[in-house]
């Protein structure tokens, strides 16, 4: 997500017209125009009577940003050329870094799989982006070293992930489900999934529970690795909790169906209405966007830091 940022041509927000599946929605210069290709026609379901219905190619942030809003979906995934975003966000970078030295730490021979080397992958893959300044930068490197070297000494280093950063997919009769999953822990005979978090959001087990990029994630390395894979973990740095949910299979089928269902409102979708909300001050389209601007202001692109995570000193 972020904030500002133009571009050489713009949508109005009109969705596609007519029954064409594609069609030029607006264009603001002589050369380039934005065009708008509905979702059916994008995955070629343009429609002859008695062809099989195909599989509605997906992962969790598509079927996420639908579900906040389908305007913002239409940006991201539909309208090309893919309007300009806004700056990069900082928490962002933090994230990323944060997720890369993990996945680094786990690929060092085992002596060296220390909390300070967990640190210093940090500060060697910082990623310098969205920051007020330099000297915000660095204090967030320092923080973020901090956070990473504290929970990997909660770490067994002994233990070899099934899978990290890894690629997982399935196909249902419904969808072609492909996702990166953070780790993918065998504990004793069954898969375990675990998603990092390094946001100020507090979670709680029903963030876990509730997650439907989760549940895909769990069916799909299940169906990947060919073993039981019921239980979904969110790892939250900033405070060191374990945030764990036990699906059933039917819970996991549940999320599965609501996924099914979301895919069905995309690919029948002819209109791409905004949603605005508190929500519009993070979005990446903001500047192309009059109602998301009008409900909420741009934030700065380092506003997701404030009070993030706590002081250092008070996590001990
Ligand atoms: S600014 Fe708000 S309403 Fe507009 S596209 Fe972004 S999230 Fe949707």
């Amino acid at each position: 997500m972020g904030g500002g940022g133009g571009r050489s041509a713009r949508s109005t927000g009109a969705g596609p017209q007519g029954g064409r599946g594609a069609a030029i929605s607006s264009y603001d210069g002589p050369r380039l125009a934005v065009v708008t290709v509905t979702e059916s026609a994008q995955q070629g379901q343009l429609g002859f009577t008695g062809m099989p219905q195909r599989l509605f190619t997906c992962t969790p942030s598509r079927l996420a940003t639908w579900q906040d809003c389908p305007r913002r979906y239409r940006f991201t995934y539909l309208d090309r050329p893919t309007p300009a975003k806004g700056a990069p966000w900082a928490h962002n970078s933090v994230g990323a870094a944060v997720h890369s030295a993990l996945a680094a730490w786990w690929g060092l021979p085992l002596a060296r799989r220390t909390p300070e080397a967990a640190g210093a992958l940090v500060r060697s893959g910082w990623i310098p982006l969205g920051f007020r300044d330099e000297e915000q930068s660095l204090l967030w490197c320092d923080r973020a070293a901090a956070m990473v070297e504290r929970y990997v000494a909660t770490l067994d280093p002994h233990d070899e992930p099934v899978g990290l950063e890894r690629t997982v997919g399935m196909r249902t009769d419904r969808l072609a489900f492909s996702g990166r999953l953070d780790r993918l822990d065998r504990r004793g005979d069954d898969l375990v999934v675990v998603d990092y978090k390094t946001g100020r959001h507090v979670l709680t087990t029903d963030d876990t529970r509730g997650s439907m990029a989760l549940a895909l994630y769990a069916l799909a390395a299940a169906r990947t690795l060919r073993a039981t894979c019921l239980r979904v973990e969110l790892h939250h740095l900033p405070t060191g909790e374990v945030l764990a949910w036990e699906h059933s299979p039917e819970a996991l089928q549940r999320h599965l169906q609501r996924a099914e269902g979301l895919a069905d409102e995309i690919v029948a979708a002819e209109e791409f209405p905004p949603r605005p909300g508190p929500m519009c001050g993070w979005c990446d389209f903001a500047a192309h966007c009059p109602e998301g601007r009008a409900a909420c202001a741009p934030h700065a692109s380092w506003a997701g830091l404030a009070e993030e995570l706590q002081p250092l000193e008070d996590l001990g």
